[in-house]
């Protein structure tokens, strides 16, 4: 294998673990996930299953109390996980970059537009200031902000050209990955959908992969290729983004299906999933989604699901099992309404 079939990002394994008074809990779970070069793989699942502890591992920006406790996180065929903070320093912006949820928290609200930009620069060692400026005006104009901005300071920006003006900088660099973690979350839904649709004209224009969470799957169902569904920080399904949005696999994707809105089709009545995902501190036994499972069967709460192959994308689910198929089950899920 040439180092240009490898997958651009090959986490294996990882376990992020916080360590708490009562202990160490687990908040990600042994996630496996590749993201080709220019692949736009989507995370999703809700509120507190792990997403942004994942993202934070496989950036290594975790901090105390989190820590990666197994797993490796190869990136350009390097494992990031053994790096020390010098030779992280390089990786981080030029080759991968963050956008993180709010940009109010992570831009610096006393400094302007450029200077944060040529901060972020400097610190890469590009000090010419013509080159700085340049470079300043070119990311701004991909992101469709007027170059005046330069000299603006954070909240004289709308939010939704903070949150340009966040993914601009994380372009400084011609990152070949960029993490994204609930870019849009803080905006009304007419921005966010635009927001949408430029972050994905500049990844296939420039050619950078994507690596974006959201507890709002559909959201993404025009954006992404591959799907992440994780919960109670395991992954649960994983597939192409069509597949399963047409067929989930797995009862918990399909509950978060029915939990939004679709963007085109008719106007529902929103469902959602009752309850809410259990604590890290107490982890059903078997499967995780079995206490808010409608399908729930007898092995379900013994038993704990693998991934499995299902029709051609994988999932956490004891229908899938060869070897657990409950007895009275229909599956496999073509056979379901
Ligand atoms: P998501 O991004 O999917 O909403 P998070 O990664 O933020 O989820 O959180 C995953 C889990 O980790 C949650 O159950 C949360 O309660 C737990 N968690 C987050 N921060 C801490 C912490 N400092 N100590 C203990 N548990 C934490
Ligand atoms: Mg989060």
């Amino acid at each position: 294998m040439t180092d240009s079939d490898a997958p651009l990002l090959e986490v294996r394994g990882l376990s992020v673990v916080y360590d708490t008074p009562a202990g160490p809990v687990t908040a990600v779970d042994d996630v496996d996930l590749t993201v080709g070069r220019g692949e736009f793989v989507a995370v999703v699942g809700e509120s507190g299953c792990g997403k942004s502890t994942m993202l934070f591992g496989i950036a290594q920006l975790l901090s105390s109390p989190a820590r990666i406790s197994s797993g490796e996180v190869i990136f350009r065929g390097r494992n990031l996980v053994t790096m020390n903070e010098k030779q992280l320093a390089p990786v981080r912006w030029q080759n991968m970059s963050v956008v993180m949820q709010s940009a109010m928290n992570a831009l610096n609200p006393v400094k302007r537009i450029a200077a944060q930009y040529a901060d972020t620069m400097r610190e890469h060692g590009i000090r010419d200031k013509a080159e700085i400026r340049r470079r300043s005006e070119e990311v701004l104009g991909l992101v469709g902000i007027d170059t005046i901005h330069l000299t603006s300071y954070p909240h004289q920006l709308s939010g939704g050209m903070r949150q340009r003006a966040m993914i601009a900088m994380a372009l400084l660099f011609s990152p070949e990955l960029v993490i994204m973690d609930e870019p849009t979350s803080a905006l009304d839904v007419v921005a966010q959908r635009s927001l949408m649709l430029q972050i994905k004209e500049l990844q296939q224009r420039l050619g950078f992969a994507v690596l974006f969470v959201t507890h709002d799957m559909s959201l993404v169902s025009h954006f992404s290729d591959r799907l992440l569904v994780m919960y109670a920080g395991q992954e649960v399904e994983l597939g192409e983004t069509r597949t399963v949005f047409d067929t989930p696999a797995h009862p918990y994707s399909k509950g978060l299906l029915e939990a939004f809105p679709s963007i085109r089709g008719p106007k529902l009545p929103l469902v959602g999933i009752p309850g809410s995902p259990p604590a890290l501190s107490a982890m059903p036994h078997g499967c995780r989604y079995a206490p808010r499972c409608p399908l729930v069967y007898a092995d379900c709460v013994e038993v704990e699901p693998a991934l499995y192959e299902a029709d051609g994308v994988k999932a956490r689910c004891l229908l899938y099992s060869p070897d657990h198929r409950p007895a009275n089950a229909t599956a496999p899920r073509e056979a379901r309404p």
